[in-house]
């Protein structure tokens, strides 16, 4: 019996550092590697960091071609990865790449997409559903509606007209229309983002999406006068998609400054696990920024306690 006893307590105590040692990081690639508007290299680096440290991430970067490359010889492994993070304004990816992306999102992928990556691609039609909403590159009412918040509730609006528009730069605010979602859930649901290019008029499919979040485009700053989204989800098959609009890099290492967004920074972090695992982890931090008051963490990671 006493023997018993003994092994029985032996096996309690190691479980916790079985599940321990078992607790996987997210597999993470971020797919870039052409955006003539943007400065992929230094916003795919922050990024990267953003994610690493969290410690949820492991993260590899798989460029294609450079602009005007063979892009037939753009072939990532998309099943060696839990989630993909598009960071990416370029040429349409080959056939076979655009087919086993489709297959690996419909089959439970996480996806994540990033600011100008809304842009590209406008002529694969399974692209503009994962977005759920798109930018420029020809997209027009045949794409979908314009959506965006009015009078308590979502219009979608089907009126012609081009799809994309920004005005000068600028600081915003960023009021959060699902506060139960697992991205925003305690999170200040209104909140100072740091200076960055705000998107605008964007039109898509629109289907099986949430908007998380918006801001106010006012036409004193050249605006929509709309509420216009700013992150949202689009579930597609058995993948979660998890979109931010906010995250301009500039054209020199000097302007990631809306990355270092405390706001950006956290809302990506959730926003990725969710699209991985369809679930959030992190408690929200001291540091998020209130109605008011932006914060900034720099070195792309939060502050130690
Ligand atoms: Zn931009």
């Amino acid at each position: 019996m006493k023997a018993i006893h003994i092994l029985l307590v032996s096996l309690i105590l190691s479980v916790p550092a079985i599940d321990a040692g078992a607790q996987k990081k997210i597999r993470t690639m971020i797919a870039t590697g052409q955006d003539g508007s943007h400065w992929w290299e230094g916003g795919c680096d922050a990024v990267r960091q953003i994610l690493e440290n969290t410690g949820l991430f492991t993260v590899e970067i798989i460029k294609t071609p450079a602009r005007g490359g063979d892009m037939t010889l753009y072939k990532p492994d998309f099943s060696k990865y839990d989630l993909v993070v598009i960071n990416y304004g370029g040429a349409t990816w080959p056939e076979e790449t655009r087919e086993k992306f489709e297959k690996f999102v419909a089959g439970g992928g996480g996806v994540v997409v990033i600011h100008s990556s809304v842009i590209p691609m406008a002529d694969w039609p399974e692209y503009n559903r994962m977005t759920g909403l798109g930018a420029w590159d020809g997209r027009d009412e045949k794409y979908g509606p314009y959506v965006y918040w009015a009078d308590g509730k979502f219009v979608h609006d089907y009126s012609p007209g081009w799809a994309g528009h920004h005005a000068l730069q600028r600081h915003s605010t960023i009021e959060h229309r699902n506060t139960e979602h697992p991205v925003t859930k305690g999170l200040n649901p209104v909140w100072r983002h740091f200076k960055d290019e705000i998107y605008s008029k964007l039109r898509g499919p629109a289907q099986n999406m949430e908007i998380l979040a918006t801001t106010w485009d006012d036409t004193k700053d050249g605006g929509s006068g709309r509420h216009e989204p700013m992150m949202w989800t689009v579930k597609y098959g058995k993948g979660k998609i998890f979109v931010t609009l906010l995250g301009h890099a500039g054209n020199d290492p000097e302007l990631r400054y809306s990355m270092e967004c405390t706001g950006f920074q956290e809302t990506l972090s959730r926003g990725s696990e969710w699209a991985a695992t369809g679930a959030v982890t992190r408690k929200a931090p001291d540091d998020f920024p209130t109605e008011h008051v932006y914060t900034l963490r720099p070195e792309f990671k939060p502050a130690s306690r």
